[in-house]
């Protein structure tokens, strides 16, 4: 497969470059999760959605499963996440987050739990338009 996928955006990773190495037959890619951490994710599962995001956000998101978590100063794509604010909506609770930008914004824990929530609203806007967030 002459394949090139580097350049293309899978859920929160941009695809760089070829490492060289392969798994299971399926050249090994280095990307770069909104993050800003590396991962190195074979093309079949960014193809599949399997290998969304790297594994520091794969922690985070397996960390906000707890009833009330404290998540405080771990990363999310975009946000860095800060402490319930005590409000909720729609019955979720409420999280205080920092954007890569530097913009504070509020999140839902139900939001954060289903990855839809990777950004302040206003850069959430630009990642959505460049292909960010979406499973493919
Ligand atoms: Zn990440
Ligand atoms: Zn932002």
């Amino acid at each position: 497969m002459a394949e090139n996928l580097a350049g293309s955006v899978f859920m929160w990773l941009t695809a760089e470059e070829k490492t060289g190495e392969k798994y299971m037959n399926s050249p090994i890619y280095r990307c770069r999760c909104l993050c800003g951490r590396e991962a190195e994710v074979p093309a079949s599962a960014l193809r599949s959605g399997q290998g969304g995001c790297c594994g520091n956000c794969v922690r985070t998101l397996q960390a906000l499963c707890g009833p009330e978590p404290e998540v405080e100063g771990m990363k999310l794509a975009c946000l860095t996440l800060g402490r319930p604010t005590g409000k909720k909506v729609r019955n979720s609770p409420l999280y205080t987050a920092t954007c890569s930008c530097g913009a504070e914004c509020t999140v839902t824990l139900s939001a954060l739990r289903c990855a839809k929530a990777i950004a302040c609203p206003s850069c959430q806007v630009d990642l959505a338009a460049k292909g960010y967030g979406v499973r493919k």
